[in-house]
């Protein structure tokens, strides 16, 4: 299920919805100067976790890298604890799983059940379920959030937040991603604290929100080389900003919780997955160019992921879920017109992960930290994005809220009350 171009003569629809019950009565009580994670003097030290976000990770194109060495931050955490799929929600999309991973409920509990929801651009004033980030600043646990998607308008939390996908800003359509800089943003918050803002302008720079938008057929035509090389220029450009704004973060404002998240991989992959002359939808014109290009964007996130990990010590709980993987196109899919068009259907895609056969094509789930085991491979497919938020509650002592769908990964831990799976 793609999101759909609702037409561009619709301005910014966000409702003025009085946020929703759960967003904020958290902040009662809770000093200015506990934002950022100082001034508590609780007597037991909170675990510390970091969850790192990769939109569209695809361990098909993960799996040779590793073995060539080409991602050796990945390897180590690999190395270090437990991975394997993780299942997700059917025909997925980033708004509607990442908001599934918030909640551990159905897409159709918490609202967000696509990119365009009742003619609206999915945003935060949707969500109708209570997500985890209420939860931990609710009992106190100090959160910081960055880049992650379907996040915008920014809540308040007892820390920060800074929203990532689908904010909305200059040059922006209904429904369709882009890019738009900190300083572009356009119809609600990004920033929380408001304060916030200036402060990373000024340390960080004016730095893009999100990944850059794919281009248009008619972009691409007859300027194919120069078209795809500029764009993945830019990529990287917004992945070197990322990188720099998750390091200051993390260096100037550390939180017990932090979320971190990535988008570019799966918008690589959506036009420029290394396909064959065999796949559906393969034009030599674009897809013989740069077949390194999806790839590349794993070895760049590696560097990402280094940079993270030199915020971690071994009382760090470290947990890298993706909410869908990503697969080439499939014959039958020849047949619909829209098969080939991205959200906004001008791009051609040759990659998707939500097909017409059900077939839904899973994240991945990687962890490490106290308690976890290493070396364990999860298989069978037991792991799903329901279970990410119980399982980071359990962390911190607190119970799963009663509408939650998901279950405390207790296999990946090395004391579960016996109910250990199978190394
Ligand atoms: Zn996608």
């Amino acid at each position: 299920m793609t999101a759909q171009n609702h037409g561009r003569s619709n301005p910014l629809r966000i409702p003025k919805v009085p946020h929703a019950i759960f967003a904020l009565v958290l902040l009662v009580g809770v000093a200015p100067s506990a934002l950022f994670g100082q001034g508590q003097s609780t007597a037991k030290p909170r675990p510390r976790v970091i969850v790192i976000g990769v939109n569209g990770m695809e361990m098909d194109v993960i799996r040779p890298l590793i073995l060539q060495g080409k991602m050796p931050n990945l390897a180590g955490v690999i190395k270090k604890g437990t991975y394997g799929k993780l299942r997700t929600v059917s025909a997925p999309n980033c708004p509607r799983v990442y908001s599934t991973l918030f909640t551990s409920t159905r897409p159709e509990e918490h609202g967000v059940s696509g990119f365009v929801v009742g003619g609206i651009t999915a945003n935060t004033n949707m969500l109708k379920e209570e997500p985890i980030w209420s939860m931990l600043s609710k009992n106190k646990i100090t959160v910081g959030m960055a880049n992650v998607p379907a996040t915008f308008p920014v809540l308040p939390v007892n820390g920060y937040m800074i929203s990532g996908m689908l904010t909305r800003g200059k040059n922006c359509e209904d429904g369709v991603l882009c890019a738009p800089k900190l300083s572009e943003v356009q119809g609600g918050e990004a920033v929380y604290p408001p304060d916030l803002k200036a402060e990373l302008i000024k340390n960080v720079g004016d730095f893009y929100i999100d990944c850059e938008r794919m281009p248009s057929a008619e972009q691409l035509k007859d300027h194919e080389p120069e078209v795809i090389d500029a764009w993945l220029k830019k990529v990287d450009v917004i992945r070197a900003q990322q990188t720099q704004l998750f390091d200051y973060l993390l260096n100037m404002h550390p939180t017990d919780f932090t979320w971190l998240a990535q988008s570019c991989e799966d918008r690589t992959g959506h036009w420029l997955y290394p396909i064959a002359p065999y796949n559906a939808g393969y034009n030599p014109k674009i897809n013989a160019i740069r077949t390194d290009a999806f790839p590349n964007e794993y070895v760049g996130f590696d560097g990402v992921l280094g940079s993270i990990l030199k915020h971690v010590d071994d009382k760090t709980y470290v947990f890298i879920v993706s909410d869908h993987g990503i697969k080439p196109l499939r014959e039958f899919e020849q047949t619909d017109p829209h098969a080939h068009m991205d959200h906004e259907k001008t791009t051609p895609v040759i990659a998707k992960h939500d097909f017409a056969d059900g077939d839904d094509v899973p994240g991945s789930f990687f962890a490490m930290g106290p308690g976890i085991k290493q070396g364990l491979r999860l298989m069978g497919l037991d792991a799903s994005v329901y279970d990410l938020a119980p399982t980071i509650l359990h962390l911190y002592g607190i119970d799963p809220a009663k509408q939650m769908r998901g279950r405390v990964l207790s296999e990946i831990f090395e004391n579960s009350d016996g109910k250990v799976a199978q190394k």
